[in-house]
């Protein structure tokens, strides 16, 4: 008994847990030799990025390459979610260029109804290099870190073209967002407005 209850210490949350934000597990667990009668031990072997599963593939190419603007973005959110933006504080906001030297505007943002309070950082790229404004560009990709994103956005904006697999594992929100509609979380509604509103 002994032998099984070190090993489950060292596997962290149990697997139920959403595991985008779960810590990695660095070590791997040996298995123990089950005694007489005893089953398999079997542990969780460690996360790692590169391990993740690809996405499935895309089901609509000339649509994720055509992309989607800004105003077109905002213009597919649902009223409740433009609502719910109005919630949104935006704590830093700054122009930058990504290693590429393609347009940037990164930051973060917070819901003012959220206790307790979390920060949630925000990426905004523009996918035309010619253009130095994201609100005339062609083709933008956006990004949070908060679970909305993760679990609802990544995958359908992915097909659209406006995001890149990066905190999801690449699968399709089937019951969330079933019909790959491009939304975005809360905070992102918020800061394309704000991008909108001061023409950047
Ligand atoms: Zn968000």
């Amino acid at each position: 008994m002994a032998i099984i209850d070190r090993s489950r210490r060292r596997l962290g949350p149990p697997p139920s847990m959403p595991n985008s934000k779960r810590e990695p597990v660095d070590e791997i667990v040996t298995v123990q030799k089950p005694l007489a009668g005893q089953p398999v031990i079997r542990t969780l072997a460690p996360q790692k990025t590169s391990l993740k599963p690809e996405p499935v593939a895309l089901p609509d190419k000339a649509r994720a390459e055509k992309g989607l603007t800004l105003m077109q973005l905002l213009k597919r959110q649902p009223r409740y979610l433009i609502n719910s933006a109005e919630d949104i504080v935006i704590r830093s906001y700054k122009k930058a260029k990504t290693k590429g030297g393609m347009p940037a505007i990164i930051g973060t943002a917070r819901d003012m109804n959220t206790r307790p309070m979390r920060i949630h950082q925000f990426k905004v790229i523009g996918l035309d290099k010619g253009k130095p404004d994201i609100s005339t560009q062609r083709r933008i990709k956006v990004s949070c870190d908060c679970e909305w994103f993760c679990f609802v956005s990544e995958y359908a904006l992915w097909t659209w073209g406006a995001a890149s697999i990066k905190f999801s594992n690449g699968q399709p929100a089937k019951v969330r967002n079933p019909g790959n509609h491009p939304i975005l979380c809360k905070h992102l509604t918020q800061v394309l407005m704000t991008i909108k509103k001061r023409n950047d």
